[in-house]
């Protein structure tokens, strides 16, 4: 069969039970909590052993069907959505940064961005390092062991500064480091971040993918390229996502 084009994947993206109405587009699941048959299955789902859905702060079903129409149409190893961009990049960098860790980045990024590394993070400990990302000696330098990230937006909202990803990642990667992008500014059919060596994509989905700020959100896309094996720290990164992954598969 002839492979499924952009277009195709996003709107044929099949959904996992059929839904009782026959519904044609993915319900929306407006529930907090699940009805289980047993108490046993009940205790499985909420212990992570089976891939049911327990608590919709965890998982939805309309929720986990956006992140399989993005992984389907990105080709992504796994996909989370959040309720905004500001929430993607902050659980990110939540995830992989410790007190005493530095992230290394710019200050051409989103203003929200940008305070949140400048004073969220840095009250818990974490520094941000803003370079000029344009310069791979001045990156190369700031980059150390206590690293947790290269941030950067792949073209910069409002500077429209655009970052030279290949040599980035060669220098995030030479280091250990994952390559952490928000691709806010360049829709998925247009731009493949993976194929520049971007590890984790953040998008806040509020803008092109809601349509055009109709509705907010934000998503996490792990390409499964860093190995995180590396690091003792980032290691807990891969084990939720590639937990999560496995139950779902
Ligand atoms: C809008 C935007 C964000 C924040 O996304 P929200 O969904 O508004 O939280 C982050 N990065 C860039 C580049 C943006 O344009």
């Amino acid at each position: 069969m002839k492979k499924q084009g952009f277009e195709t994947r996003v709107l044929h993206t099949s959904y996992e039970r059929e839904d009782v109405y026959g519904a044609l587009a993915m319900p929306v699941y407006n529930t907090a909590a699940y009805e289980f048959e047993t108490a046993e299955a009940m205790e499985a789902a909420f212990c992570g052993r089976t891939a049911d859905h327990a608590y919709s702060r965890i998982t939805n079903p309309t929720v986990q069907h956006f992140e399989n129409c993005i992984r389907s149409v990105t080709g992504a190893l796994g996909v989370t959505a959040l309720n905004s961009g500001m929430a993607a990049i902050s659980n990110a960098l939540i995830t992989v940064a410790y007190a005493g860790s530095n992230v290394v980045t710019s200050s051409h990024l989103f203003g929200n961005t940008y305070s949140f590394l400048k004073n969220t993070l840095a009250a818990f400990g974490v520094e941000c390092r803003c370079c000029d990302l344009t310069n791979m000696d001045e990156v190369r330098a700031q980059v150390d062991e206590h690293t947790c990230a290269l941030f950067l937006e792949v073209i910069t909202n409002p500077q429209l500064e655009v970052a030279d990803l290949k040599k980035l990642a060669a220098i995030a990667h030479e280091k250990g480091v994952p390559l952490i992008a928000d691709t806010t500014v360049v829709p998925f059919h247009v731009f493949q971040a993976d194929k520049f060596g971007v590890d984790i994509e953040i998008v806040s989905s509020t803008k092109y993918i809601s349509g055009g700020a109709t509705s907010i959100g934000g998503l996490i896309v792990d390409y499964g390229s860093f190995d995180w094996s590396r690091s003792q720290k980032l290691a807990g990164m891969s084990v939720i996502l590639v937990r999560r992954l496995l139950l779902r598969n």
